[in-house]
């Protein structure tokens, strides 16, 4: 299974940073991972024109539905028609700040693959979640209400996000991520059945240079959901220099 590497800039960049898209596209071809940036929906369509396809792009959030009275939300089919392939659902900012919900981010989801777009559904349990030792469950109740049943591997990656590493710089233990990846492979084997055999799980959280490689080396680790690195050429070209070549 080739890896995914996707850059989530949040809300972060103006016009002058798609300089850090131009700079990917050099080494897009000799990528051994398929990569994906996700900017902020109001540049969207200017890096299209700059990626040329060279770099694939995707949305952070969706609404489920494709048109209407939603002031300020942007629809799966916008996103699409900006030039992204992906979109980003369930993200723990959206759930944090925005009180999304597992059906909803479901109902993204769908919305996703009715566009034509690749869903990157992401789970992943806080800190005093963890602390109170009930990560697994977390997770698996996020996949029984956020996966429909309909994903396979062509239209959906899962990103495993622990919230606690997400922007803190803190990143969980190799034995726990691949422990973690083990545990959602057999939830959504459980779920899906055998075709959930080609969903590839990302981790997220603190990707950086540094930790790149012994991560994207782990059993089950499908790529990488990568937030702050994603924002600057040089550090995002090293994460995906350290994808598995096979
Ligand atoms: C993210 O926002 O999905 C993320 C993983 O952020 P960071 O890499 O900055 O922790």
């Amino acid at each position: 299974m080739r890896q995914l590497v996707a850059g989530n800039w949040k809300m972060n960049g103006l016009g002058a940073d798609l300089a850090e898209l131009e700079a990917l596209k050099p080494a897009m071809p000799g990528a051994a991972c398929e990569v994906a940036v996700c900017p902020p929906a109001t540049l969207l369509a200017r890096a299209a024109w700059i990626a040329k396809g060279a770099v694939a792009l995707g949305g952070q959030d969706c609404h489920a539905e494709a048109a209407g009275a939603f002031t300020g939300d942007v629809s799966a089919e916008m996103l699409k028609d900006a030039g992204a392939a992906y979109v980003i659902v369930g993200h723990s900012e959206r759930r944090q700040y925005h009180g999304e919900t597992d059906a909803q981010v479901a109902a993204k989801a769908q919305a996703a693959w009715r566009a034509g777009l690749h869903a990157i559904i992401c789970i992943g349990e806080s800190e005093a979640q963890r602390d109170s030792g009930q990560a697994s469950e977390i997770c698996h109740r996020q996949i029984e209400g956020s996966v429909p049943l309909e994903a396979d591997g062509a239209n959906t990656a899962i990103a495993y996000e622990p919230i606690w590493a997400i922007g803190t710089g803190k990143t969980a233990t190799c034995d726990d991520i691949a422990a973690m990846h083990r545990h959602i492979r057999g939830c959504l084997v459980e779920r899906l059945g055998p075709k959930s055999a080609g969903i590839r799980i990302l981790y997220g959280g603190s990707v950086k240079p540094a930790n790149a490689a012994e991560i994207l080396a782990l059993d089950d680790v499908g790529g990488a959901l990568v937030g702050g690195a994603s924002l600057k050429a040089q550090d995002f070209l090293a994460i995906i220099a350290a994808a598995r070549k096979t």
